[in-house]
């Protein structure tokens, strides 16, 4: 029997409408208008598109946006600066920078520079720490996308066999962190036994890892890297992977995943496609992350109250 395909188009439409209704009861309560700012540096196109989605999404879910797009010589120092701002600013309640960064600049020193309780992408070392520890955090887009495409599936975690493929800190890691973990901890886990394999994993090995996999979840970039033949009937497939590659037949240029879909979607119990799966996704959950920002609770969370701090809360 042909996989159940996993509509994350849907889903994700589904939180941010939920989200629009928590916002519009935020105003009526009286409270600001939720606000979502992104940095941009330089002008990656694939880059350019991310924000773009984001700022629709903002919209769509009433949350207010503003996107700072600077220019590709910008210095570490001016970023900072501008980031410090925005720390400071008390209409903001959301901070992304959109990755990746030009060269010149420190990734890891930027993203600490976010206030934790506005780092609505999770990356600040603090969040991390703390995920990892299952503490309250802003756990990261992607992998609570993730996660959330399994809950509203109906896809037990609970005992399950994972296996995670990749294990980069942005996303492969906290899926990994997200699935094992203790479901009773703060983070609220999916208590899976959980393998993770990477580069190093001789292929004859990721292919005797993959085959124990009840849920499945690729996030390597490398188009094809799952077929038919690698997984067990029933598994639940989660393709992470968006990989631009040049269609042989007509010669342009398409959007695929790590999976083969067609082979993979044979076996499997479900599957996401590529794009419409993971992707939306990850927009819904930053905006999630955007409104939980909003109610400070992290930040109340973080140890910071709000009589002290008023309503610029910073942490960190
Ligand atoms: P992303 O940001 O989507 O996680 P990265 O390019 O940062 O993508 O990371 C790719 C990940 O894929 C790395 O963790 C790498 O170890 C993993 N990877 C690369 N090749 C393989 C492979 N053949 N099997 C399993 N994992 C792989």
């Amino acid at each position: 029997e042909k996989a159940r395909i996993i509509d994350g188009r849907a889903i994700a439409k589904e939180i941010k409408t939920e989200l629009k209704a928590e916002v519009e009861k935020m105003l009526s309560e009286g409270k600001r208008r939720p606000k979502l700012t992104a940095v941009i540096v330089g002008h990656d196109p694939a880059s350019q598109t991310y924000v773009k989605n984001k700022m629709i999404a903002a919209k769509y879910t009433g949350i207010e946006s503003d996107t700072l797009s600077l220019p590709e010589t910008t210095t570490q120092e001016e970023i900072l600066q501008k980031i410090d701002e925005l720390n400071k600013d008390p209409n903001v309640d959301g901070i992304i920078v959109q990755l990746p960064i030009p060269k010149h600049i420190e990734e890891r020193t930027v993203c600490n520079a976010i206030t934790p309780s506005k780092d609505v992408d999770g990356f600040h070392t603090t969040n991390v720490g703390r995920f990892c520890v299952d503490l309250t955090s802003m756990i990261p887009a992607t992998p609570a996308g993730v996660m959330e495409l399994l809950k509203r599936s109906g896809i037990e975690t609970y005992g399950k066999n994972a296996v995670v493929c990749g294990r980069s800190k942005n996303v492969g890691m906290p899926i990994a962190m997200l699935l094992h973990s203790d479901g009773e901890g703060e983070t609220q886990a999916g208590d899976a036994t959980t393998t993770i394999c990477h580069r190093y994993t001789p292929p004859e090995q990721l292919k005797v890892f993959v085959k124990t996999a009840d849920i499945l979840v690729v996030a390597t970039g490398i188009p094809n890297l799952i077929t038919g033949d690698m997984v067990k009937e029933g598994v639940a497939v989660i393709d992470v992977g968006i990989n631009r590659v040049k269609d042989p037949q007509t010669g342009k240029y398409k959007l695929v995943g790590d999976v083969d879909f067609e082979g993979v979607s044979e076996k499997a119990s479900w599957i996401t496609p590529v794009p419409g799966g993971v992707g939306p996704m990850t927009v819904a959950m930053l905006m999630k992350n955007t409104v939980l920002a909003a109610k400070q609770d992290i930040a109340y969370a973080l140890g910071r109250s709000k009589e002290y701090y008023g309503d610029n809360i910073m942490v960190g």
